[in-house]
């Protein structure tokens, strides 16, 4: 328990409050109950069948120290006197408050369809239900039910991506940033790794080629300029020190212009004529060509593979659909190499995603409709027509539930992917602009964040919007409070 400095004792409260203040306050702080007597009010006793006793007992402290500054602060001085049922009340609203998870569901209609700050991907409902069914229960991760001994934890992950990509083999971590680290550190540590200057890109979160080739033990050598490098470049860089070419998908930004780089079939030409293997960092990596949905193209993993890169990594959270995880495409003996290191065994992923992407794979390896099963590509493929119903409805339920004080109109808009793929390109969508006379925007869009669930738009040019094209219920958009 704190200290308690009885006013009326000299202290600083006693000389600027007026004499009734100080008796009120010196009674309040008498009144304030022990930790030991809170505890066995019938109030804290009925707690203590939900919650661990050193969990109330902290909670418990933490009130008490409340009540005393609010006393001491002059607070809790015309409120009557403190009773016990009033601090065990306010210890009860506590640990309720404390039972609710920080992790909340929120509505995305901020029109970034894959925002890394929500989480980016919406799992598939197959693979939703792949990750209760192994995380409830255990499951055969690493075991071989046939043979009844140690198995390997990504085998049908494994089968999955080979299938998909025509790779070798492949591997899977917890994300792309710890593939290409993994990547780098297995097959050129204590070598240089030559990488284009076009391609020495920052992803943001701290991911930045130049500090994870450090990172990974190897010794950047950067080839060619910003905006153009030839093959030429990387031949003359080769020496007896290369352990590596990597090459970079520039993900989130675009050279325009005088502009080339060297096509990944001549980099792995150039590496096959002086032993060097090669590497490719795809970012996104699609499974299937995104202009067979009408979207722009991205790069397939299979394409690299085609083109005889050894190892290709790709995030399984972004276009592919799937949970956070870094996927590792390539040849036998290369992924073996990155299987052994370490540094995998630090950053292999648990069972609950390893779930999720097998689930996710099996629908790009299964699925008559990819546009209907996996979230993000229903996202990405929805029609406009579709979008515009939808915000029409919500336009209507909206400006009932908000009342008239504000203006809700239907708007078109653009929406983007996200996550860096495809940074330039956006999508036509529909969006519900929210207008008031005496809010801003800003406080329009707190009103709709503090909602639970609480919902997430964005601003622009001054207007909230609310981008539809993520939504598939009007009513998701009606703030809740
Ligand atoms: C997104 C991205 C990464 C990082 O992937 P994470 O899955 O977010 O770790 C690495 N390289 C490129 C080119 C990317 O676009």
């Amino acid at each position: 328990m704190g200290e308690q400095t009885p006013a009326g004792s000299g202290g600083i409260l006693t000389r600027t409050q007026p004499d009734h203040h100080t008796a009120t306050m010196s009674s309040l702080l008498r009144a304030i109950p022990s930790v030991d007597r809170l505890l066995s009010h019938p109030g804290c006793r009925a707690a203590l069948s939900l919650h661990g006793r050193d969990h109330v007992t902290h909670i418990c402290r933490a009130v008490l120290d409340e009540v005393r500054r609010d006393i001491q602060e002059g607070r809790l001085v015309d409120a009557g006197p403190l009773t016990d049922d009033a601090v065990v009340e306010r210890i009860t609203a506590r640990l309720d408050a404390a039972r609710s998870p920080h992790l909340v569901r929120v509505i995305n209609a901020s029109g970034t369809i894959l925002h890394t700050n929500l989480g980016r991907a919406v799992l598939a409902a197959a693979a939703v239900d792949a990750v209760l069914q192994v995380a409830a229960q255990p499951t055969n991760l690493e075991y071989d039910l046939a043979k009844g001994s140690r198995g390997r934890r990504e085998s049908e992950v494994e089968r999955l991506v080979t299938a998909l990509t025509r790779a070798e083999a492949a591997t899977v971590v917890n994300n792309n940033a710890a593939a290409v680290l993994v990547g780098v550190n297995s097959l050129a540590a204590g070598k240089e790794v030559i990488v284009s200057r076009g391609e020495l890109v920052e992803i943001g979160g701290a991911f930045r080629i130049p500090d994870i080739v450090a990172r990974g033990g190897a010794t950047l050598r950067e080839v060619g300029t910003t905006n153009r490098t030839h093959a030429s470049d990387f031949a003359q860089a080769i020496g007896p020190h290369t352990g590596l070419i990597l090459k970079v998908h520039t993900s989130n930004y675009r050279i325009v212009g005088f502009s080339s780089d060297v096509p990944l079939a001549e980099l792995v030409a150039l590496g096959r004529q002086r032993g060097v293997p090669v590497m490719e960092d795809l970012g996104s990596g699609a499974l299937v060509d995104m202009s067979t949905f009408g979207l722009p193209r991205e790069p397939l993993v299979s394409e690299s593979i085609d083109a005889g890169a050894d190892v290709v990594t790709f995030s399984g959270d972004k276009l592919l659909g799937g949970p956070q995880s870094g996927v590792i495409a390539g040849t036998a003996t290369w992924v073996n190499a990155i299987r052994e290191n370490p540094l995998h065994r630090a950053v292999r992923c648990d069972k609950m995603t390893i779930a999720a992407l097998e689930a996710t794979l099996r629908i790009y390896e299964q699925s008559p409709d990819l546009a209907r099963d996996v979230p993000t590509l229903r996202f990405l493929t929805r029609p406009l027509a579709e979008i515009a119903a939808v915000a029409e409805q919500a336009r209507g339920r909206l400006a009932l539930a908000l009342g008239s004080g504000f203006r809700v109109a239907v708007d078109d808009g653009a929406s983007q992917i996200g996550s860096g793929a495809l940074p330039i390109d956006s999508l036509p969508t529909k969006v519900v602009v929210i207008a008031s006379d005496t809010m801003g925007a800003d406080r329009i869009a707190a009103y709709f964040r503090s909602a639970r669930p609480a919902i997430v738009g964005r601003i622009k040019d001054g207007r909230f919007l609310l981008d539809v094209r993520t939504i598939l219920d009007a009513g998701d958009l009606v703030p809740q409070h």
